[in-house]
């Protein structure tokens, strides 16, 4: 048996109604902001993800390379992020308007240790605002982001919010963070020696005890910021306050990618179902990601929420959520020459917009009960000997339990009045 790749997983018809609810309730919200949907390929020539800015651990050691057989270095894409401003400069969107407002839905690949809410090929639902650098545009996209989970149903959620400042902030704060972090070095973990000369924000993303212990008495990005960065910053905590939505400034936080400056922030969910992977999304202002592909000297921000993290979460409520796709009549052939019949009555349901399902085989009227009401459809229509005889079909409702028998031709208007 060919099994399928460790880290993936087949999302089997029977689950299919929580994606089509996730889909259509965020699909709903992001209309109301009036986002448009980009679609990008899966994958990128490499340089796309492997840039000379970007040392995250996703990017370096996570991705998905290959040679294609023309010898081009591909990459699966890791995020969304850097198709989506690629395809921004090569279809040179920013002439059509100040802002592009765009999200994206799909997969991702990432050769990561897979567990509970994290996998190899992972879905992202996520938003790009590219064009402005403008406090009111960050709060947009938080309020988006946090309308997203609270179309879901979600509770206990928390924004965590902070700013890691401008480029210059960034600089001075690195430096800070080095000369702080240097004397400790011998007693760091593996992972942050070798951040330490790369790539040194990273480290306060540390999990190992002993670098978390390091970490209390370092200095925080706080403590660095230009004037401007910090005034824009308060700028956008103004806006969030006026606009109601609650937040917690958390000062270490910095999310994962290198592009970000300003504003950074994510989605952070109390539940047992996603044990320590407890963040549904995150994101973030960059201000460099449009020069280095390549466009104008122009900002954006964003964010991503991982799908089957929100999913997990959608498990609490799944009781409350319908499968949209169901039959709403099915049809049962207790003769075998009932067979035709039933396709018959089934064109016809179809064609005047009733989704309908059938059974092709004759079986015994209790193994037909089973079938149907195993499809959850509101209506069954049984066609026995006497139906057949007669041009009748007989109509069970299955929530009222009620049953009739109509002469054909009375179908649709009987459907409508049981
Ligand atoms: P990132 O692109 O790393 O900022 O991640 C954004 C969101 O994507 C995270 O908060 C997770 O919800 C989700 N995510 C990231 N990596 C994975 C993964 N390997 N499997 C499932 N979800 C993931």
């Amino acid at each position: 048996m060919i099994r399928r790749v460790k880290g993936t997983y087949d999302v089997l018809p029977k689950d299919n109604y929580l994606w089509d609810y996730l889909i259509k309730q965020t699909y709903g919200v992001l209309n109301k902001y009036q986002y448009k949907e980009i679609r990008t390929p899966i994958f990128e020539h490499s340089e796309a993800f492997h840039r000379d800015s970007e040392l995250s651990d996703m990017v370096t050691k996570e991705t998905y390379n290959f040679k294609d057989r023309a010898n081009r270095d591909i990459t699966l894409r890791p995020e969304g992020t850097a198709g989506v401003i690629r395809s921004y400069v090569e279809n040179k969107l920013y002439v059509e308007g100040d802002l592009q407002k765009l999200f994206y839905f799909g997969p991702n690949f990432r050769y990561e240790r897979p567990q509970k809410g994290r996998f190899r090929q992972f879905y992202q639902l996520g938003v790009e605002a590219i064009g402005l650098t403008n406090p009111y545009v960050d709060a947009e996209v938080i309020m988006l982001c946090y309308d997203i989970v609270k179309s879901l149903n979600l509770k206990n959620i928390s924004i965590n919010i902070n700013t890691i400042g401008d480029n210059e902030s960034r600089i001075n704060y690195e430096k800070a963070l080095v000369d702080y972090l240097t004397p400790f070095y011998e007693e760091l973990s593996n992972d942050s020696k070798e951040r330490l000369s790369k790539n040194p924000l990273r480290i306060l993303d540390s999990k190992a005890d002993n670098d978390k212990e390091i970490l209390k008495n370092a200095p925080l990005p706080k403590d660095y910021l230009s004037k401007e960065a910090s005034n824009y910053f308060l700028e956008v905590l103004n806006i969030l306050d006026k606009e109601e939505i609650n937040y917690q400034v958390v000062d270490t936080l910095v999310r994962g990618l290198d592009y970000y400056e300003h504003t950074v922030f994510e989605i952070e969910v109390d539940s047992n179902n996603l044990g320590s992977h407890n963040v549904l999304a995150g994101g973030g202002r960059y201000q460099n990601l449009v020069s280095e592909f390549g466009g104008p000297d122009l900002g954006g921000v964003g964010f991503a929420f991982g799908v089957e993290r929100l999913l997990l979460m959608l498990e609490d409520n799944k009781d409350d959520i319908k499968d949209l796709k169901e039959p709403l009549v099915y049809i049962l052939p207790l003769e075998e020459n009932g067979v035709a019949k039933a396709l018959e009555v089934s064109k016809h349901l179809r064609d005047n917009g009733i989704p309908t399902d059938l059974s092709f085989i004759k079986k015994s009227f209790k193994a037909l009960l089973r079938q149907g009401l195993r499809s959850n459809a509101k209506f069954l229509i049984f066609i026995g000997e006497d139906e057949l005889a007669n041009n009748k079909l007989t109509i069970k409702n299955t929530i009222t339990e009620e049953q009739v028998t109509i002469n054909e031709d009375e179908l649709l208007s009987k459907l409508g009045e049981l």
